[in-house]
């Protein structure tokens, strides 16, 4: 079992990882490719203190390998579920699944809002999740709507399950599905419900009715990410030592609200670490005098 879990892959999950590693812990972080940080477009970085004048991915190639040769471990992967489990939590890293002690959230700006109804049925058909939701669905209709090739993959699984699979791409090209699955194109506006259960998602151009809807994003929402996780607005909810309201989970960088620059995301990436640190060793202690 890890100590640390960071989830994101740009200066906020790098610093938080390289002081997590620093004080002996172990730690892994589960980001997608580094091309996908903000930080990575910026074309010149002059504001950070001691680095002046480079561009934002040499800035971040720097990051990374200070970080990797402290012995952090990076797994490039996306994220689509974290679960609590009492002393630990289940990270579901395409997956496979990871086990830590805690959760440093580092994931960025969310650019994904999501559709009407999406966050309200959430557990209530609405998943991000086919392995770990699939068989909720055994015999029934459902939905995959894709933001990539890896909803590809999920609509597959689900076609061995349930009775019915439409797939809606909002990518092309749509490379491999099982004959069973049915494409439909439209663009998707509404999750409906009958408040207890999902009924049918809205197209601008059709409704199709069906008990689960699974979404594959490319950025995921943090609270849909982690269920509970209090948001402030569009930002994760944090005090001063990057606590969230879960414990043992904590949020560092432009995922927890502006200013939305590096200096802010590496001093929070240290603060975060420190905070799990502690957590992780009074955990410890207090299992010990147990
Ligand atoms: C064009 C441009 C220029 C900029 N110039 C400057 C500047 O000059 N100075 C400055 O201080 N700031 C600048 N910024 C802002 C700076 O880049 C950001 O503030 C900084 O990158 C935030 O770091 P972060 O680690 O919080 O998020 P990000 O760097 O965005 O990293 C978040 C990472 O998490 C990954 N991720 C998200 N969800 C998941 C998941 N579910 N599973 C796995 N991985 C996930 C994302 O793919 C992404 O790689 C600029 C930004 C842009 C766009």
């Amino acid at each position: 079992m890890l100590d640390v879990a960071v989830i994101g892959s740009g200066p906020a999950a790098l610093s938080a990882a390289l002081n997590c590693r620093q004080r002996n812990k172990s730690v892994t972080i589960f980001g997608r490719s580094l091309d996908s940080s903000l930080l990575f477009a910026a074309e010149k970085v002059d504001n950070y203190l001691g680095l002046p004048d480079m561009a934002g991915e040499e800035l971040l190639n720097t990051f990374y390998s200070h970080a990797i040769k402290n012995g952090v471990e990076f797994r490039e992967c996306r994220i689509s579920q974290i679960m609590p489990m009492g002393e630990y939590f289940t990270i579901n890293a395409e997956n496979e699944f990871i086990q830590a002690k805690a959760i440093i959230v580092a994931t960025g700006l969310s650019k994904s809002k999501g559709i009407v109804g999406e966050m309200e049925y959430l557990g209530k058909g609405v998943s991000y999740c086919a392995t770990c939701d699939g068989m909720l669905y055994r015999g029934k209709k459902v939905v995959v709507v894709a933001e990539n090739e890896e909803g590809e993959a999920e609509a597959n699984f689900l076609a061995d399950i349930c009775s019915e699979v439409s797939y809606v791409p909002l990518y092309t090209p749509v490379m491999s599905l099982k004959e069973n699955v049915r494409v439909v194109e439209g663009k998707p506006k509404s999750v409906q419900g009958d408040n207890i259960q999902v009924t049918g998602l809205e197209l601008d151009n059709e409704t199709l009715g069906c008990d689960g809807i699974f979404f594959a994003k490319n950025s995921m929402p943090p609270e849909s990410l982690l269920y509970g996780l209090e948001m402030d607005g569009k930002n994760i909810a944090v005090n001063r030592k990057m606590e969230t309201n879960l414990p043992r989970v904590y949020a560092a960088g432009d995922c927890t609200g502006a200013p939305y620059q590096i200096a802010k995301a590496v001093g929070e990436g240290l603060v975060a670490a420190l905070s799990a640190v502690a957590a992780i060793d009074q955990m410890e202690r207090e299992k010990q005098k147990a």
